[in-house]
């Protein structure tokens, strides 16, 4: 079997306790055996990462933008290969592996040009003869703690800013996909950057949280994971005034008015629900649909989802990958029978399913006759598990939808004008589309959500300096 180390001061260093990375597919299929680092193997990796700090925040620009290029050319060259081993780990389609492993290549270009563009502005002062300038500099060493559904991308979006403003990091991938984070771990430590600037070390949550979060070196901490861990995050950092950023759950409506486009809004449904076996935090798992338009509606997203090709994510032609691991098949079944004993209408699916190779394939589920205040409408599920809620109109569908502790992602389907504009403003999410998917987002562009979802400044495209950086005023007298 194949064995992979951690990246710890420019060193691949071993571990005596190992993480075996299975294939959800075909649970036969072992992809590798990964060091499972130590708290003290940790606190190396920080202390190297406070170190490289020193000369890092002081290296050029051009520097910076050609190691980030260069990883992003390599990630783009091997996006078939990265895309199977992400496929084969986490259990999303191949087709969605290689779109995701080129997100990460695109990501990196994208921060390769943000290298170059980081600027501040002068002003005059209020008191004559003063010069006023206000500039941006590195944060320190970071923190990146990553979740398990998007095992390059979500690295890559918090990596490739970190590393453009001049930080260094300490990267803790999830435990689950060990897999592509040391992939894209092994790229970036062929790029040219000095030892120790970037360090990744695979382990147990609170064992290699329990120094990331604590250690006063880290200067910042950028999250990515379940509304559980993130308040673990928040209430560490906040006690000793280090920087933090949180991406957590989704409980995502997707509203479906009567004078919507019936067949894009059950393909928006259809995607946003059980694409990437519903394991996405801006997935559409809750489906408010108006009464004139709801039984059609239901009538058909019911035959779309017993047309899925539900099997091996390697497979050809496979839709639904199978959901990541046995405790999350748990889970969803869990809900599945707290939604029945909450009297929901299991319309179709939520069963497991048999296929050719031992994996954790479930047919994805829909819920009707349900109402906002069952628990299958309040608590993130993360599997492919969505439920329908009747509304009267517009109005009691924006308060349905708002009725929710999260905030990420919502989405629309109207060919209202009017009705588009106030989803827009209305709305609690910190993204919102009309008329396409709650999940599928641009790299260039902010990524994050409000209330419980999401905290701090936010990530991706020009937005994401506001974290990575701190903002220094400076007054000359010259
Ligand atoms: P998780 O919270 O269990 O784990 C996330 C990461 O935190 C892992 O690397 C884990 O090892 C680490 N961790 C666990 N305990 C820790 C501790 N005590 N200290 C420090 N680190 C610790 O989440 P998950 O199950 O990997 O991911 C699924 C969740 O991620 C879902 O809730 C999903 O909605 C969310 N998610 C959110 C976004 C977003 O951008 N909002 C994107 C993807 C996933």
């Amino acid at each position: 079997m194949d064995k992979f180390q951690n990246l710890i001061a420019g060193q691949w260093t071993g571990s005596d306790d190992h993480l075996i990375n299975i294939n959800p597919s075909d649970t036969n299929d072992i992809i590798g055996e990964y060091a499972k680092g130590t708290a003290a193997q940790a606190s190396d990796a920080i202390e190297a990462a406070h170190q490289a700090f020193a000369d890092w925040r002081h290296s050029s620009i051009q520097h910076r933008s050609d190691c980030l290029d260069a990883i992003g050319n390599e990630i783009l060259a091997r996006k078939d290969e990265l895309g199977r081993l992400l496929a084969r780990e986490e259990g999303k389609t191949l087709p969605e592996g290689i779109g995701e492993a080129t997100r990460a290549g695109q990501i990196f270009k994208f921060f390769a040009g943000e290298a170059l563009r980081i600027a501040g502005e002068t002003l005059q002062s209020v008191r004559p003869g003063i010069d006023v300038e206000v500039f941006r500099q590195p944060v320190g060493p970071i923190a990146i703690i990553t979740p398990w559904n998007f095992p390059i991308a979500i690295p890559a979006w918090k990596i490739a800013p970190a590393l453009a403003f001049g930080n260094t990091v300490v990267f803790k991938p999830a435990e689950l996909v060990p897999g592509s984070a040391w992939a894209l771990a092994e790229i970036i430590s062929r790029a040219g950057l000095p030892n120790g600037v970037f360090n990744m070390i695979i382990g147990e949550g609170a064992e290699i949280g329990e120094p990331l979060l604590h250690d006063q070196r880290i200067k910042a901490v950028s999250f990515t994971g379940s509304t559980k861990t993130g308040a673990i995050v928040a209430e560490a950092c906040s006690g000793r005034n280090a920087r933090y950023q949180l991406e957590m759950g989704g409980k995502n409506p997707l509203i479906v008015l009567n004078d919507c486009d019936l067949d894009n809004a059950v393909n928006c449904a259809i995607q946003g629900a059980y694409f990437s076996t519903g394991q996405r935090c801006t997935a559409s798992s809750r489906l408010i649909v108006e009464a004139k338009i709801h039984d059609e509606f239901v009538e058909k997203v019911r035959l779309g989802i017993d047309d899925l090709i539900v099997d091996h994510a390697l497979a050809d032609g496979t839709q639904i990958g199978p959901v990541v691991d046995h405790a999350q098949l748990e889970k969803n079944l869990r809900y599945i029978e707290i939604g029945k004993g909450e009297g929901a209408q299991l319309l179709t699916g939520g069963e497991t399913i048999e296929r050719s190779t031992p994996g954790f394939f479930q047919k994805p589920a829909l819920f009707v006759a349900t109402d906002d205040t069952m628990r299958i409408n309040r608590e993130e599920i993360f599997g492919p598990v969505a439920s329908v809620i009747k509304v009267d109109d517009f109005d009691q569908a924006i308060a349905v939808a708002n009725n929710t502790s999260f905030g990420l992602s919502a989405g629309i389907c109207t060919n209202s004008l009017r009705s588009a504009s106030r989803f827009k403003s209305e709305i609690e999410a910190g993204m919102v589309m009309v008329n396409a998917p709650t999940a599928g987002v641009d790299y260039h562009v902010p990524f994050g959500g409000t209330k419980g979802s999401s905290f701090g400044p936010r990530e991706q495209g020009g937005y994401a300096k506001d974290f990575y950086t701190v903002v220094k005023t400076a007054y000359t007298n010259p």
